[in-house]
């Protein structure tokens, strides 16, 4: 919606996107294509309302005055195009007097005598959207309280922060992926591999040499060609190789019985998705596994349980729902550059420990609230930020915090 949009007024300040501005911002401002929508009375102008948004003291005539001028100013920031568009027909939503009255005359009002312009103006009726429609990471069915279907690492973010998932996840801008997450990637894949010869443990030697011949396998594949150069992919590939030798020559015992699996749980009304790195039979039931490349430095039970009960770490919890008889949730480490001899290294949590369910309980607590907000189109930046250093966003985000939008 319009108003979702106007609260990241900014997304010019990102290379590569169109401003989204409002009709203030753009005071004085020239663009080859200029794009209005909403144009309808009560916005275009604004009604007259002292006190909301218009100052206390402002006079009638002066307000449509300078709704007047703004419309105008905002018509002639177009070099090359100007789009209005408007939602007609309903009683609240009368297209705007200015489509009327300006467009038919606007070469005379703003245009230099010398240099007018035509002016073509064409009612083009919008096409109805689809029925569904996806926005980056999210899928949206209907308007009121349809169907949402969202991944569990989109959800992840937006627990983060939910202005950085409304760039990344919804409006999918291009963020370069780094070279960390591209070994991720490729780890998992061994892994994926590995276990599909190595559903149970054979011999070390055996594991141990199977585990070389796939990592240079899928460094070598097509999937690794993103690293930045030859000498890096090298580095990469020495530094993950020396800690999946760790994990095959370990003294791991498993039973794998799933690997890289989609599933999806339904939460209120919101469809949650994800794959599951892998899945092992245990006593009892079954552990759900998901494998970490980066470090898991302080990583004990408690601040795992207390990351599930902040609503920061959803995968493993809301995986353990998609498989039936799952008793068990694992986080797997696989390696460190610090403390290499500690690596791999794994936390588990038992489902009926009772510090663990109540970490569940809370999580459940957090997560309603912030499907309820994901409906609402609630994208503000987090009260708490997550990433002050390296947040690729925070100048946007700053303005988001401190511009009054409205401000003439
Ligand atoms: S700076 Fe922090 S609060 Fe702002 S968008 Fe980035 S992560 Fe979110």
């Amino acid at each position: 919606s319009l108003a979702t949009f106007a609260r990241a007024p900014y997304l010019g300040d990102i290379p590569g996107t169109s401003p989204l501005l409002t009709v203030h911002e753009a005071k004085g401002a020239h663009f080859k294509f200029v794009f209005i929508p909403g144009a309808v009375w009560g916005k275009f102008p604004r009604r007259f309302s002292p006190g909301v948004y218009i100052k206390k003291t402002e006079d009638e005539q002066k307000h449509y005055d300078t709704e007047e001028k703004i419309f105008l100013s905002a018509l002639s920031a177009g070099t090359e195009k100007v789009f209005v568009s408007f939602n007609g027909g309903e009683e609240d939503e009368m297209p705007s007097p200015y489509i009327e009255e300006f467009l038919k005359d606007i070469a005379v009002k703003s245009a230099p005598a010398q240099d007018t312009f035509s002016v073509e103006m064409e009612m083009v009726p919008a096409e109805r959207p689809p029925d569904g429609s996806v926005h980056g990471d999210i899928f949206f069915s209907g308007h009121d309280g349809g169907k949402v279907k969202i991944s569990v690492s989109s959800l992840e973010s937006y627990m983060k922060c939910p202005l950085n998932f409304f760039i990344e996840k919804m409006i999918s801008l291009e963020t370069k992926r780094s070279e960390k997450a591209l070994c991720g990637t490729l780890v998992h894949s061994i892994l994926e591999k590995f276990h599909a010869e190595f559903p149970v443990p054979a011999s070390k030697s055996e594991m141990s040499s199977r585990m070389d011949e796939l990592t240079d396998e899928v460094f070598a594949s097509p999937g690794a060609a993103d690293f930045e150069t030859r000498h890096s992919a090298g580095c990469w590939k020495a530094f993950f190789s020396f800690f999946l030798k760790k994990y095959a020559e370990g003294d791991n015992i498993f039973k794998v019985t799933e690997r890289e699996k989609s599933v999806s749980v339904s939460m209120e009304d919101i469809e949650v998705s994800g794959r599951i790195d892998r899945v092992d039979e245990i006593e009892g039931g079954s552990e759900v596994i998901d494998y970490k490349t980066g470090t898991g430095k302080k990583f004990k039970k408690v601040a795992l349980r207390n990351q599930i009960g902040r609503g920061e770490h959803l995968a493993l919890p809301i995986y353990a729902r998609a498989i039936e008889g799952c008793s068990e949730i694992t986080l797997f480490w696989l390696a460190d550059h610090e403390k290499p001899e500690d690596y791999p290294q794994k936390v588990t949590l038992a489902l009926d420990d009772e510090k663990t369910l109540a970490a569940l309980e809370e999580m459940d607590l957090k997560l309603k609230e912030a499907l309820e907000n994901i409906k609402k189109g609630d994208f503000s930046p987090a009260s708490k930020c997550p990433n002050s250093r390296s947040c690729p966003h925070k100048d946007l985000c700053a303005r988001v915090r401190g511009v009054d939008i409205y401000e003439i």
